[in-house]
């Protein structure tokens, strides 16, 4: 068995950014070695101008290529289409939908999350995870006259900023919108944007947009439904236009503090006599009074709506199932496999890295996961870091982007930095905010425990996100500065330099 061990490339498992970037770093590191890339998807997903915006904050462009790409960059990666539908994990082997076994000597397995659906089976409820799924959405809303957005994460926040000409019924289980990245104050600035007309141009998208191109529509038939493709990137709706059928741009309803109970098909409600509510909004001309819907939506708060179907974005599961049979994989509380400070699971010579895992090392007081495309990245990098260190009987040091949470991301068009324990996430109620904010223009808000900073949110063009970045890192107490700290008249920059 110990030679069976040693034999076999390395493999990884997922085309997506966490598997193609620890690919990439494993042929770069042995370039006299095949490194075999199994991947579910038609086309893999590259990181593309990466940029290192501070310590720890990065951007970069995520780009869909065929995989001939990658194996023309890298003549050492092998790019094999097939999903894996078995690992056998004492013979180090996995079997791959086509029916052949690929032998490892070490494993990293990426394949990603897969959309938690309120309702599996139901045509009207769509999840959005890939470029497909995303096109089906875009196809959907062009005839859509209302929808309802059920969920209150990054996506959903997407989702209602964007679509215009459709009313929509957006459904959060929490008090305050966009719950996951910021809380009630933050919603609340961001809430006055959401309810104004759309006046202002989209600005200009940076990132790169996706497209489906004749020759992957024609690869896509050949992947396996089930396979899920890689989850989508930045701005990954700037490719699709979101409108509905009709002229308005926002035309939002916000239920509050409740679930779906149960979803009612057009015949269904029908025969039941209920009366479904009208849009509560009169912002522009309804279209919709007396319509009848094809699916109508009951509400845990009792009120029932009709729409032309829903987007569950309700989170990510972990995709282990494929991986699962046969193997005894430590789980972590969310489904992922756990992996230690070395991105090793449970079992032998497999890693994993990217939204499948789940970090169970002791991390800093400041940094957290999140199923992230910026974590994606520096886990697939440093799986492979941990993978060669093996090699050599070493471990590798915990990378620096651990050290700190840091993301930057766009919201209803103002940049939107995260820091640290943003929300301050497990610091009981022993802290203390501070705020800054200007209606419109920004909103700063920083979390304090023993005088130290924890964690900050900064939307807008604050231009803060370095200084409170070191501040973070290096601890330094700032009970003498109170609050000097959020002070617009005091350039903070120079008082720390
Ligand atoms: C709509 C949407 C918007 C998002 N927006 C943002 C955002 O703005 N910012 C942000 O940071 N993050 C965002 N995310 C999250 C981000 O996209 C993910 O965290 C990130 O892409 C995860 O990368 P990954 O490589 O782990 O998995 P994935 O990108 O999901 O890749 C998984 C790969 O595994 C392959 N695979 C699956 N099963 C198998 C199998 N059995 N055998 C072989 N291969 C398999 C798939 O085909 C795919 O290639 C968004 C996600 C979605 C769905």
């Amino acid at each position: 068995m110990e030679a069976a061990r040693s034999v076999g490339p390395f493999v990884v498992v997922g085309g997506g950014i966490a598997g193609v970037t620890c690919a990439e770093q494993l042929a770069v590191t042995f370039p006299e070695e095949d490194i075999l890339l199994v991947t579910a998807s038609p086309v893999i997903k590259a990181v593309t101008n990466f940029k290192q915006v501070s310590k720890v904050l990065e951007e970069f462009d995520v780009e869909e290529q065929p995989s001939t790409v990658l194996e023309n960059r890298f003549p050492n990666i092998k790019v094999i289409e097939s999903g894996v539908r078995q690992l056998k994990s004492e013979e180090h082997c996995i079997v791959t939908e086509d029916g052949r076994q690929h032998v490892y000597k070490k494993l990293c397995l990426c394949a990603g999350a897969k959309p938690k659906l309120i309702c599996e089976g139901n045509p009207y409820v769509l999840g959005i995870r890939d470029t497909d799924s995303a096109q089906e959405f875009q196809k959907q809303l062009r005839k859509a006259k209302r929808i309802m957005i059920v969920g209150n994460g990054g996506i959903a926040l997407e989702l209602v900023y964007e679509i215009e000409g459709c009313e929509v019924i957006w459904a959060i289980k929490d008090k305050a919108i966009g719950n996951t990245f910021f809380d009630a104050g933050a919603a609340e600035f961001l809430i006055s944007k959401l309810m104004s007309e759309k006046s202002e141009a989209k600005i200009a998208h940076r990132r790169t947009i996706y497209t489906v191109e004749g020759m992957r529509k024609e690869n896509r038939t050949k992947a396996k439904v089930e396979n899920v493709g890689s989850a989508l990137g930045p701005d990954w709706h700037g490719g699709l236009d979101l409108k509905g059928t009709e002229e308005f741009s926002h035309s939002i309803h916000i239920e509050t503090k409740c679930e779906v109970k149960k979803i009612y098909l057009q015949e269904e409600f029908t025969i039941m006599k209920k009366k479904p509510l009208t849009f509560p909004k009169d912002q522009h001309k309804s279209v919709t009074v007396d319509k009848v819907w094809p699916v109508y939506v009951e509400l845990t708060n009792g009120k029932i709506y009709g729409c032309d179907f829903l987007v569950s974005a309700t989170g990510v599961t972990p995709n282990v199932h494929p991986f699962l049979h046969g193997n005894n994989f430590d789980l972590g509380e969310d489904g992922g496999l756990k992996v230690d400070d070395q991105m090793r699971t449970s079992l032998p010579d497999i890693y994993a890295a990217g939204d499948i895992c789940t970090a169970c090392w002791q991390p800093s007081p400041v940094w957290q996961q999140m199923r992230l495309w910026t974590q994606a990245r520096q886990m697939g990098w440093y799986a492979a870091k941990c993978m060669a260190a093996a090699g050599l009987g070493q471990s590798s040091d915990m990378d620096f982007s651990f050290e700190l949470f840091a993301h930057v991301t766009k919201f209803f068009n103002y940049k939107v930095v995260l820091l640290g324990k943003y929300n301050a996430q497990g610091l009981g109620s022993d802290h203390e905010l501070m705020l800054r904010c200007t209606r419109g223009q920004e909103y700063v808000k920083v979390v304090m425990q023993n005088g130290r900073m924890m964690g900050a949110v900064l939307i807008g063009e604050t231009d803060l996100e370095e200084t409170f970045e070191n501040l973070i890192l290096n601890q330094m107490d700032l009970s003498s500065y109170g609050e000097d700290l959020l002070d617009p008249d005091i350039d903070i920059e120079d008082y720390f330099d």
